[in-house]
């Protein structure tokens, strides 16, 4: 885990680091790559690439899609709304992870050709509609396409379509605004908690005066005690390496039906991050 994590911090923060041009050119080939659409659990889809995760959430055959990813991926997350049997106007709302490009790129896009609404974090409105992510990162900004806010979220606000709210959690510190959807579905005989936390790296952000987010080292600590207690029994982040999104539906292809299901996962991404944070802090400090 400690060694898939330091990965995808890496990534995030090779990535923030280079202009939008440059990314694309350096930018793992992963984040790019359509894979094919599938099912994670009841009304839950994956429809992002190999890379970078998006999620389609319905009810019935509306749906709220969590994430746009890079711009690039709008054709391929579209195909993918499309290959499972919906229209793109069945997405009636978009909302976010946080305001990075590799998660946030797509969506103003995705916005024109749907028709949906877009909601986020309050604290992370500024973001998207700016197309510039907010806070001092050691790598500068990178820009991405703006995007307007049609409802601004607290903590705590439910996000509904048909029967299926998610809940917004404002859980800051790898970015302002940064977001943890949480819902409930039904599995079996059970009804399991989804947790989709917001990024949890450091991914090249400044620890120490920090200008454009001066609670930074505050806000991590809050959002890693919090997400720490959040019980959680499926999780789903943005970047599906982090969990083995892909090694999980393999094994639940070969009939594992609970290769998602775990209960213990949460808390030890939380575990990881916060001692790669602190250690961060403390070079920091030097
Ligand atoms: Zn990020």
């Amino acid at each position: 885990m400690r060694k898939i994590l330091a990965f995808a911090a890496r990534l995030c923060a090779t990535a923030i680091a280079m202009s939008a041009s440059a990314a694309r050119a350096q930018q793992p080939a992963a984040w790019a790559e359509p894979t094919e659409p599938f099912e994670i659990v009841d009304g839950i889809y994956y429809v992002g690439t190999k890379g970078l995760a998006s999620y389609l959430i319905v009810s019935g055959d509306k749906g709220i899609l969590l994430d746009g990813t890079l711009k690039e991926n709008v054709e391929p997350i579209e195909q993918n709304i499309q290959s499972l049997g919906f229209r793109l106007e069945d997405v009636e709302i978009i909302i976010n992870s946080h305001a990075h490009f590799d998660h946030a790129a797509g969506i103003a896009q995705l916005k024109a050709d749907t028709g949906a609404q877009v909601m986020a974090m309050a604290e992370e409105r500024s973001a998207l509609e700016k197309g510039r992510h907010e806070g001092d990162n050691k790598y500068g900004a990178t820009r991405f396409p703006a995007v307007k806010v049609d409802r601004a979220l607290k903590d705590g606000d439910i996000v509904s379509v048909g029967n299926v709210e998610l809940t917004a959690m404002h859980t800051p510190g790898h970015t302002k605004g940064c977001t943890t959807w949480a819902t409930s579905v039904r599995h079996g005989e059970a009804t399991l908690k989804v947790v989709f936390p917001c990024s949890l790296t450091v991914a090249g952000n400044r620890l120490v005066g920090n200008k454009g987010h001066p609670a930074i080292v505050e806000d991590y600590r809050k959002s890693f005690d919090r997400l720490q207690s959040t019980k959680a029994d499926i999780v789903l982040p943005a970047h599906p390496e982090f969990v083995d999104l892909f090694g999980r539906k393999a094994k639940r292809d070969a009939g594992a039906d609970d290769a998602f299901v775990d209960p213990a996962m949460l808390r030890k991404l939380v575990e990881t991050s916060r001692a790669a944070f602190e250690k961060e802090l403390k070079a920091a400090k030097k």
